[in-house]
């Protein structure tokens, strides 16, 4: 890679949170990021899997073509210049590398200096001007010192991350091994070098294929096949030190190699969770990047996923991933029950999703079908990690898609939260009782919850026949003095689509949207239409939320929310590409349906490819997908 002579550019291919993979091309060369620069140099044999390479220029031959990346006068090689030992005030090196490899690492170039961009330590003294520009690379000078605290680590990568363009690659120094490389990627980061490998390979250290690493002496049979242990009998303590070095560097690769289809498949987030189990503050930093980091991880979460994506809840850090938390969050702040509902009843979960697919739902739904006054029961799942799953967005993201070990006992802090969130719950949502099918100790009367009505039996499953007998006897001791329900199939169809929009797009947009519909379909396929008989949208199978058509979305556009203004001068036809949206709502999430305008005239609906401030900054890419054009 070559940075002597030229305008780089770099194109998103995919994203999985804030990491993104992509190609960052100038005239001569193109690179696959994520990406290790590797030394090059006399040294070392530089690995055939190379493509990014580090290396001194030489300034006899400014011009030639070796591949290089050049940035400040050596973050490894010192030399005297006044002017550039202001930036150099800012690096922390490794001082065991020795001299001889410092110097074939980074030099400044001056003809393109405005693309390769050193960070000091403090993001108060950058400089803004420098963060808006868009395909350039930046260097955090103090990434060894600043990844030695994960709190200051998260809080300096969230900050540069806000500020600089989507299209600005980070590189991060010296700190990338087979088990951070992961946690790095994850948190934003994209440009790394092979450090680690020599100084493993110094300190006679083998990195092993789990990514943890083993001195070479504690190796008595060699678990790696890779081109350099494949080729020899011997064992890893009578290897020479470019034997080793050439294993390590393969270790490297090969993690970064996973972690390029893990963002490609949207899992990079179940192999961090594996990864930071090699050690407790690789913990601490994922734990500080879902907390403090929450805002700046959500906004890069989908909020959809292919139909065939399960999350796999295995440890106690997927309970607090984004999209976990965002659905939390909504449930409580935008989700309105249907207003008709008058009893609350909390059921337990099934391993099956849709939860109302599988036997046990099955059998509680007729259990509750007998009760007469049924259509006033409103049914609320308990879950964890979720929490709460009102049964309307049973088939969303991840509601529908999440898997847990069971084992039918639940953890204190788990009860904890399931108590709090039902207790915020209600006090935007009113019942006139509340019965629970649940283990008796899971949900306690508190200020918001006076009574509540057990239905399940001790030492009985939930599903069994005295359970379900008795379930149906209360909800019809409780409804039947109630006024039936007077409200039509229809109308309760309303709104339970009512319902999804809320958790969609809030309350406004919601009835903006459902106003006077009429749904048809069989739950869960529901297709909604104005009085005029023109659709307005559809909960189409596997997404669980509202797919809007252009007059579906015409009824919203009176609001700024999930809309996305594009240039005007220029006929839309497929999708919209980045580079001509001229702003969109900061409330748009990948995954999400938008609202198109050019200019001032609405064109119609789409699916976001993109959160609405990426969308607004990057240089390349499909922004929305337009699905249905406003006919004119
Ligand atoms: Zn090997």
């Amino acid at each position: 890679m070559s940075f002597q002579d030229i305008i780089m550019q770099f194109q998103c291919e995919s994203t999985d949170g804030p990491a993104q993979k992509g190609i960052l091309s100038t005239e001569s060369y193109k690179l696959k990021t994520p990406t290790i620069l590797f030394p090059k140099s006399s040294l070392y044999q530089t690995p055939h899997f190379a493509e990014g390479f580090i290396d001194v220029i030489d300034n006899t031959k400014k011009n030639g073509r070796n591949p290089i990346i050049t940035v400040g006068n050596s973050i490894y090689f010192h030399q005297e210049s006044t002017e550039k030992e202001v930036v150099e005030d800012f690096i922390i090196i490794p001082e065991s590398l020795p001299q001889s490899v410092k110097k074939y690492f980074y030099q400044y170039d001056e003809q393109h200096h405005d693309q390769l961009i050193i960070l000091p330590s403090d993001p108060d003294l950058i400089n803004e001007s420098i963060l808006a520009k868009s395909s350039q690379i930046l260097i955090v000078s103090n990434a060894l010192q600043l990844f030695s605290n994960p709190l200051n680590y998260v809080k300096y990568i969230t900050a540069i991350r806000k500020r600089c363009s989507y299209d600005s690659l980070l590189f991060l120094p010296s700190i990338a091994n087979p088990s951070t490389l992961a946690v790095l990627c994850y948190s934003g980061a994209d440009l790394f070098d092979a450090t680690s490998a020599i100084l493993t390979s110094r300190h006679h250290q083998f990195f092993l294929p789990d990514t943890t690493s083993s001195h070479v002496d504690s190796i008595h049979e060699n678990p790696c096949v890779c081109p350099m242990c494949s080729q020899t009998e011997q064992l890893p303590s009578s290897f020479s030190f470019d034997q080793l070095l050439q294993h390590n560097y393969s270790m490297l690769y090969q993690e970064l190699i996973l972690i390029h289809h893990a963002i490609q498949q949207h899992h990079l987030r179940d192999l961090v969770e594996k990864r930071i189990r090699n050690a407790p503050e690789l913990v601490t930093l994922l734990r500080y990047l879902d907390s403090t980091g929450y805002e700046y991880v959500e906004q890069r979460s989908s909020v959809s996923m292919p139909e065939s994506y399960i999350l796999q809840s295995t440890s106690r850090e997927a309970g607090f991933r984004p999209e976990i938390k965002r659905f939390q969050q909504r449930v409580l702040d935008r989700y309105q029950k249907p207003s008709n509902k008058k009893i609350l009843l909390l059921l337990p979960c099934s391993a099956k999703k849709p939860y109302s697919f599988s036997k046990s739902h099955q059998r509680f739904n007729q259990a509750i079908s007998k009760v007469k006054n049924h259509s006033l029961i409103h049914e609320i799942i308990i879950t964890s990690p979720l929490g709460l799953v009102p049964r309307e967005l049973e088939l969303t993201y991840p509601a529908a898609s999440y898997d847990i070990s069971v084992t039918g006992s639940w953890y204190e802090d788990e009860k904890q939260m399931i108590q709090e969130q039902l207790d915020h719950y209600l006090k935007n949502n009113c019942y006139e009782a509340i019965v629970s099918h649940l283990p008796k100790t899971l949900i306690h009367p508190s200020s918001n919850i006076e009574t509540i009505w057990h239905s399940s039996l001790q030492d009985e499953k939930a599903t069994s026949k005295n359970s379900l007998r008795k379930l149906s006897d209360i909800l019809s001791t409780l409804t039947s003095p109630m006024e039936p329900d007077f409200l039509s199939k229809n109308d309760q169809k309303r709104m339970q689509i009512q319902a999804i929009a809320t958790y969609q797009f809030g309350t406004k947009l919601a009835d903006a949207l459902t106003k006077n519909i009429i749904v048809k379909g069989k739950y869960p396929y529901l297709k909604f239409f104005d009085e005029k008989g023109q659709q307005l949208g559809m909960i189409p199978e596997g997404r669980g939320l509202i797919s809007l058509t252009a007059e579906g979305g015409k009824r919203m556009d009176q609001f700024h929310d999930y809309r996305v203004t594009i240039n005007t001068g220029f006929t839309v036809k497929g999708s919209i590409l980045s580079p001509g949206v001229t702003i969109a709502s900061k409330s748009i999430r990948k995954g999400d349906d938008v609202l198109v305008f050019q200019g001032d005239a609405y064109l119609g609906v789409g699916s976001a490819l993109m959160n609405g401030i990426e969308m607004s900054q990057r240089s390349y890419g499909v922004a929305v997908n337009m699905r249905h054009k406003q006919k004119n």
